[in-house]
Formats: C-alpha cells, sequence, structure tokens
C-alpha cells in the first residue's frame, strides 16, 4: 500500500497539468495512469500537432464551451491560454506558435513535445503507470484506491481525471463516470461531440471528399429545429463531417426515433432573387457553369446535371436548384459514434461541482476536472484549455 498527499486519477492531459501545477508547489502528488505511458490522447490532438490552447480573451473564449461556458469560465480565466503559454515556454521549455483562429501550436508540430514537457516536469517518480483504478472508498477522511490487480494507494485529496469516452483506445473508456457515480455523483449520460455524423442524403454523384466552404446547417427533430452551425462542410463514405457537422454533431438526440435530419443552406448569403436574375442574365451559359460559382463542380453537377443552359430552366427545375442550394438535405437513421467523437458531451454533472475549484459539492476533498466533468468545448484548443484550467483551479483549492 502506498499513501500520498495528492492522487490523480488518469494520466491525460488535465491530469499531467493537476501534476504540473501540484510538482510546481512542493506538494506530494502521484499520478495514477492505466496505461504504459501517459498522455496517449495527447499524442493524437491537431492530426499529432496538439493544438494545445487558443490564445482569444477567455471572455470571447468561453462563447466555446456550449451550455457550461459561465461554469467554465473562473477556469479559464484564472489560467488563461496567455498562462497556459507562458507555462509551457518559461518553464516545460517547450516553444509555441499561434495560427489562424488563435489556435496555438508547438512550433515543432509535434503533441509529442508537448506531451513529454508534461511527463518530463512531473518526474517519472510522480507517476505510477498499469494502474488501472478499480474502486475508490472514502475511509477515515482519506481516499483508499485500488487497482485491478489489487493495488492500493491511500491519499488525502483525490483528483479525477479518467477523461470521457471518446477514442477509448487512448484509455478513456468512461470508467471516470463509474467511479465518480460509485461515489455518489450524478452522470448526464455520455455522446458524441465534436464527430462525425452519419447520414444520407439524395443521390448525386459521388461526393465523398467534397467540401463546401461557409455552410450554415440546421438540426430538426421532434417536428423543429434544435439547433444551428456554421462553417465549411465535408462530405465522407458515410455522410458528413468538417467544421460545421462537428459542432452540431453533440445536438443530435441519443435515441434516434422519428424523423431526424439536417438542413444544409450551401449558399448562405446568395439570395433567391440574386440566384434568379444570374440565370436570367446568362441565358447562353451552363446552369452548371453558374452554379460552380458557389458549390464545387461535382456538387453543381449533381444538383443540375452538366447539359442545361440556363435559357432552358423552367420554374420547376429552378425552384429544384434553389431548393438543393438552400436546403440540402441529409438524414440521421444513426447517432454519431462516440468512439471515434474528439470529445465527449455527458460525464460528472456541473450543478454538484464547485466551478471555483471543481471540488466536488458531495465528498469533501475529490475534485473533477477535464473531460470527466460534463464540459464539451468547440475544437479549436478549447478542450485542452479547459483541461489546463480546469486542473489548475483544484489545485488552487488543494494549495489553500
Ligand atoms: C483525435 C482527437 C484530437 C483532438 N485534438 C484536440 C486539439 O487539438 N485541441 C484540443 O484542445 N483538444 C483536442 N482534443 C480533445 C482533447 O484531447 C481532450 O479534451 C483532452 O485530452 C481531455 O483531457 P482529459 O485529461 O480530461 O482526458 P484524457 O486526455 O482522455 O485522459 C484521461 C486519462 O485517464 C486514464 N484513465 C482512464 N480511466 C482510468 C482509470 N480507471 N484508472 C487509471 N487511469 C485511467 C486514461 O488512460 C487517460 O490517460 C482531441 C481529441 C481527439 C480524440
Amino acid at each position: 500500500m502506498m499513501t500520498t498527499g495528492t492522487a490523480i486519477i488518469g494520466g491525460g492531459a488535465s491530469g499531467l497539468f493537476a501534476g504540473i501545477f501540484l510538482k510546481r508547489a512542493g506538494e506530494d502528488l502521484l499520478i495514477l495512469e492505466r496505461n504504459p505511458e501517459c498522455g496517449r490522447k495527447i499524442l493524437i490532438t491537431g492530426h499529432g500537432r496538439c493544438n494545445i490552447t487558443n490564445l482569444k480573451d477567455p471572455s470571447e473564449l468561453k462563447k466555446g464551451y456550449n451550455e457550461a461556458s459561465k461554469f467554465v469560465y473562473p477556469a479559464i480565466s484564472k489560467f488563461s491560454p496567455a498562462d497556459c503559454m507562458k507555462l509551457f515556454q518559461d518553464e516545460l521549455g517547450v516553444r509555441l506558435k499561434v495560427e489562424e483562429n488563435d489556435r496555438v501550436f508547438p512550433v515543432s508540430d509535434r503533441a509529442s513535445d508537448i506531451r513529454d514537457a508534461m511527463v518530463r516536469y512531473v518526474g517519472e517518480d510522480n507517476i505510477r503507470t498499469g494502474f488501472k483504478c478499480v474502486s475508490i472508498k472514502r475511509k477515515n477522511g482519506l481516499f483508499e484506491t485500488t487497482s485491478e490487480n489489487g493495488d492500493v494507494v491511500t491519499c488525502k485529496n483525490l483528483i479525477l481525471a479518467c477523461g470521457g469516452q471518446s477514442y477509448p483506445g487512448t484509455g478513456s473508456d468512461g470508467s471516470g463516470s463509474r467511479l465518480a457515480a460509485g461515489l455518489g455523483h450524478t452522470i448526464n449520460k455520455p455522446r458524441a461531440s465534436l464527430s462525425a455524423i452519419p447520414a444520407t442524403y439524395e443521390s448525386l454523384n459521388d461526393l465523398q471528399g467534397v467540401t463546401v466552404e461557409n455552410v450554415s446547417l440546421s438540426l430538426y427533430f421532434d417536428g423543429k429545429k434544435q439547433a444551428s452551425a456554421g462553417g465549411d462542410l465535408l462530405f465522407t463514405h458515410n455522410g458528413i463531417s468538417g467544421p460545421s457537422a462537428m459542432k452540431i454533431s453533440r445536438e443530435i438526440p441519443a435515441a434516434i426515433t422519428g424523423e431526424v435530419y439536417i438542413l444544409a443552406d450551401l449558399v448562405e448569403g446568395l439570395t433567391d432573387g440574386e440566384l434568379v436574375g444570374r440565370i436570367n442574365a446568362n441565358p447562353r451559359t451552363k446552369l452548371c457553369n453558374l452554379i460552380s460559382d458557389y458549390v464545387p463542380r461535382s456538387l453543381a453537377s449533381g444538383i443540375c446535371g452538366d447539359e442545361i443552359y440556363c435559357r432552358d430552366v423552367r420554374s420547376e427545375m429552378r425552384k429544384d436548384v434553389l431548393r438543393k442550394l438552400r436546403s440540402f438535405r441529409f438524414d440521421i437513421r444513426k447517432t454519431p459514434d462516440i468512439s471515434s467523437a474528439y470529445c465527449t458531451r455527458g460525464g460528472v454533472i456541473l450543478n454538484e461541482l464547485c466551478r471555483d475549484s471543481y471540488e466536488s459539492r458531495l465528498v469533501p476533498d475529490l475534485f473533477v476536472i477535464g473531460e470527466n466533468t460534463d464540459v464539451d468545448g468547440i475544437s479549436g484548443g478549447y478542450n485542452l484549455a479547459f483541461a489546463a484550467g480546469s486542473a489548475f483551479l483544484a489545485v488552487k483549492r488543494i494549495l489553500g
């Protein structure tokens, strides 16, 4: 049996950040990680480049956390993206750069540089790998955590940082929710966020790989519009992906009953009148060429064929083309798969945690951080920014 001041279950992004802050303060800590190494998910972030944070002002950044934006604000403002950059550059020795949309990456473009620097700072002595926590008990004001091999670690403070349920091969298989539930916490059922969406659409030509820029998506179910999102749209082999689809994916109901569909405005900003005017003004132009000014050629030819000239476009065809451009329909018959989502929606519910410390309102000295909580951010460095900020506040409370 081992004893430590603070045990952190999970050596992913949030657990490593907590380890860094405790180590910096000279505190006794132990990260308990189930895998043979820490931070496997960090290695695949940002397509292997790790978009570690986003340099927007926290008052702007908070808008990227959906319903949790108010709750998350103290975390991302008390340990801001600027603080995160400073930590990596000044203390962890990783040079960073800022790219489009304020996204921050290591200059080397290697996620492993981020992961390795974090592990190095925490120190191997403070990390125990191969420890899959299966039970947590409260005994005489301490926590007793037990691994599936029967090893026991006792601690005064316990930080749950087991992540969500996406990409389970990296280690985050939902056990954090089970451990928190075992301590009395309520769990919002995990489901996919930032995911591709399996969908069928009116069969045109093969659109796999086609990207349409600046599309506006609206999601409908229960007979009404439920959510909308904008951005680029990518047609995939079995549906849609790209920023707009990833953003709206979290709103798809957990169980698909009845009609669930997305209408895509592929030509946002273009009015019906403008399009009709252009068709009328260019009688000798092929309609497909004209439509290609707005959407990729293969999509345009799928929508209206290659042969018809604008002068031959009758009102019924015009209406059909307009409908496809303004309300292209995707039918959804399957919930997006959480295991291939970038993030998990769901986890420990937020009103059972203090927003200034991520301490449990039910169990003193228990903290829940990162994706183990019911927080999911949009893509662009938001989720790692939250992992860092929530870890910072938990450690701040532990330090007193
Ligand atoms: C493909 C992909 C790309 C992404 N890119 C970005 C990006 O560029 N920028 C960004 O901000 N976010 C990105 N994200 C999201 C981001 O990676 C996560 O939000 C972040 O890693 C969450 O950190 P975490 O510590 O909460 O969980 P995780 O990083 O998942 O870590 C949880 C850790 O806990 C361990 N664990 C789980 N259960 C147990 C247990 N019972 N006992 C012991 N250990 C356990 C796991 O093995 C794991 O190491 C991406 C996600 C994916 C899947």
